[in-house]
């Protein structure tokens, strides 16, 4: 009889455990698309999803040269010799970046911003030489002082971490995942992502897209705990009497760089694997494999501009 009341079935209902499954959800941020997959027991996923968009907004205010207020826009406005106290955020990101830039002997340098901001890729516009040559690029414009304050040295100082900032907000997604126990998931920030855990029991299937045909996958790797970022000529590009004007720019000429089309890295943090991505792009084939060979725990999957792929010593058994 009791059984029977449609208000006690209810409650039943409420009572029981909610199923574990898979949650997933794909937004625009950061001027990119990203996906989220996690599998998970309880009635939290729709705010950890959030918790994850919301981080990404913060990090792209902080961030975005086109966010008048970022902490980022405000430095590039910086005058000369004026100081500047970076939130520890903000510092963190620029000695990781300068790291790079002295270990690739400039080749990832955030500053290219300096040539960076002539281009436009929606309009096809890119700068001649006379306006390259009138360019300042180089950390060392960037001047750090005892007092935690930063300055720069000439007006024109610019700096962009569209290099770097994306695998940095992959390892803030990933450790409010870990945060909230979740062991299997796959996320991803444009050509960023890392794979925690796996997928119905199998390791994760990560594809390496065609760099000349988006629909198609190029190269899959079974993978899990790591992260993986791709940089590639095809993201903001355009063309101008047959050649391929790109995004990712050779700090020491202000064009783009090289004779690959794609370069993907493995390696445990996001941070890493997005500016080893773009560092090893602009480094090209030959300098950027031996960078992958001497990095313990960083691998590199490079296909240059006729298809051929090039792989580092530990993915090829050497
Ligand atoms: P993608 O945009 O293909 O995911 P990247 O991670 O390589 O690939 O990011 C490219 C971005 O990196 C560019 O849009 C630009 O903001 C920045 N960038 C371009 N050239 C350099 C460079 N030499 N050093 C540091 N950052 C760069
Ligand atoms: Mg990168």
């Amino acid at each position: 009889m009791i059984m029977r009341s449609p208000l006690l079935i209810l409650l039943l209902c409420l009572w029981l455990p909610a199923q574990a499954q898979w949650h997933s959800d794909s937004w625009d941020s950061m001027g990119t698309r990203a996906t989220l997959e996690f599998w998970h027991q309880g009635d939290h996923g729709k705010d950890i999803t959030e918790a994850i968009r919301q981080e990404f907004n913060r990090i792209e205010n902080q961030l975005s040269p086109w966010i008048a207020d970022s902490e980022l826009a405000r430095f590039n406005r910086l005058a000369v010799d004026q100081k500047f106290s970076p939130s520890d955020e903000f510092r963190f990101l620029l000695e990781r970046s300068s790291l790079y830039s002295t270990t690739s002997n400039g080749a990832f340098d955030i500053t290219f911003a300096g040539a960076g901001q002539l281009y436009n890729y929606r309009t096809a516009e890119a700068p001649d030489d006379a306006a390259l040559q009138q360019t300042v690029i180089g950390m060392q414009h960037i001047h750090w002082h005892e007092d935690g304050s930063i300055s720069k040295d000439h007006p024109s100082v610019r700096i962009d971490l569209g290099g770097i900032a994306k695998g940095y907000a992959i390892d803030r997604a990933v450790a409010i995942l870990r945060a909230h126990n979740i062991d299997n998931a796959y996320l991803s920030l444009g050509g960023d992502s890392y794979v925690l855990g796996q997928r119905d029991g199998r390791l994760w299937q990560v594809g390496i897209r065609h760099p000349r045909n988006s629909k198609a996958v190029a190269i899959t790797l079974p993978l899990t705990e790591i992260a993986v970022s791709t940089s590639g000529d095809y993201e903001r590009f355009f063309v101008r009497d047959g050649e391929h004007i790109h995004h990712i720019l050779n700090p020491h000429t202000g064009k783009p760089a090289g004779d690959i089309m794609s370069v993907t890295v493995l390696t445990g943090q996001g941070i890493d694997a997005d500016a080893l991505s773009t560092t090893i792009f602009v480094m090209g084939i030959e300098e950027g494999l031996a960078l992958a060979n001497r990095m313990p725990e960083v691998s590199a999957i490079i296909i240059d501009l006729k298809g051929k792929v090039h792989y580092s010593d530990d993915l090829t058994g050497h």
